[in-house]
């Protein structure tokens, strides 16, 4: 392993299937996650615990969560909107669950009919369902700033805003608080600024993971600007999975793949196998033919002489 190093966590079957309109049948889901999980992958985000009515794309997640617990190594990560849902992520035994509070009020109330108040009272819940456990099966409790860079209601969120909320997630008793560019409305510098602002607010080890949208093409120049800032998890999607209804040709998440070479490239290693991971692709065009797969990489290929940043690096472990 080369010194530097950060953490992918795919985040496809999330938020890129509940972006589908088709619904993934489980068994492809299992592919994916082992096919993911083998070339590396170290931590995906595996379904969300919400209602079945809203989003009947998630409503095996406690299946797959169970299947994904069998993957040594594999970090389960879940998303939930409220105490019920954690509830289930408990249950399910996830390793890790995001609550989302959206810094646009509206936007909160719009998509999920709960203020900022409300919000705040259920990861307060949470936080202490999760006390009752004992601590090596207490998941870890992440409150992720969605719209954090604007939304598309209310615009520019005020910074004073953020930093707020993000004190309130860390006193209701979240580990850790995450930033989401949900709209894609981010640029390196806003990128920089928000990762700043907010670590002195919640101290520099209490922000350590960024979940950026590449909606205007920005995705993988804020994700080097968030890494320079010290940021070591990014999530992505495999194929950019779920692309924007709003902006024909964009992707949704940015792309993993993109994503592992640009790293690697640089020499900062991902413990990701790019070609196994272009390979996985197979498994989501078997499965969703109809969506569009987005990524740079996969289409022109790896470089001649490409090496990977473990490789460089002179290990020889390939790890
Ligand atoms: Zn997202």
């Amino acid at each position: 392993m080369s010194e530097k190093s950060i953490e992918i966590s795919e985040v496809g079957p999330r938020d890129g299937l509940q972006n589908c309109a088709a619904i993934m049948p489980l068994a492809h889901k299992r592919r994916w996650i082992d096919a993911e999980a083998a070339a590396g992958v170290r931590e995906i985000e595996v379904g969300s615990f919400v209602s079945k009515k809203l989003l009947p794309q998630m409503a095996d997640t406690a299946e797959v969560v169970a299947h994904a617990l069998t993957i040594p190594g594999l970090t389960v990560a879940v998303l939930v909107p409220n105490l019920r849902g954690a509830e289930a992520a408990v249950e399910a035994g996830a390793h890790k669950i995001t609550l989302p509070l959206s810094a646009s009020e509206t936007h909160s109330i719009r998509n999920i009919r709960r203020t900022h108040a409300q919000v705040i009272d259920e990861a307060r819940a949470i936080s202490a369902l999760l006390e009752t456990l004992p601590a090596d099966r207490r998941p870890h409790f992440e409150g992720s700033l969605s719209t954090a860079f604007g939304c598309t209601l209310e615009g520019p969120i005020e910074e004073a805003t953020i930093l707020r909320l993000a004190e309130r997630l860390m006193e209701a008793g979240c580990d850790e608080v995450g930033l989401s560019d949900t709209t894609g409305y981010g640029d390196p510098s806003s990128m920089r600024r928000l990762i700043r602002a907010v670590r002195g607010v919640v101290g520099a080890d209490r922000l350590t993971g960024v979940h950026l949208h590449n909606t205007r093409g920005l995705g993988l120049a804020n994700a080097l600007a968030a890494y320079e800032e010290g940021i070591t998890t990014f999530d992505a999607s495999l194929g950019g999975l779920g692309g924007c209804p709003t902006a024909p040709g964009a992707s949704g998440n940015i792309v993993t793949e993109d994503l592992v070479f640009m790293f690697e490239a640089m020499g900062v290693a991902t413990g990701v196998d790019l070609e196994a991971l272009i390979k996985c692709r197979e498994i989501v065009r078997d499965a969703l033919p109809d969506e569009a797969l987005y990524g740079f990489t996969p289409r022109a290929g790896l470089p001649l002489g490409f090496r990977r940043a473990a490789q460089a690096a002179g290990s020889g472990s390939g790890a």
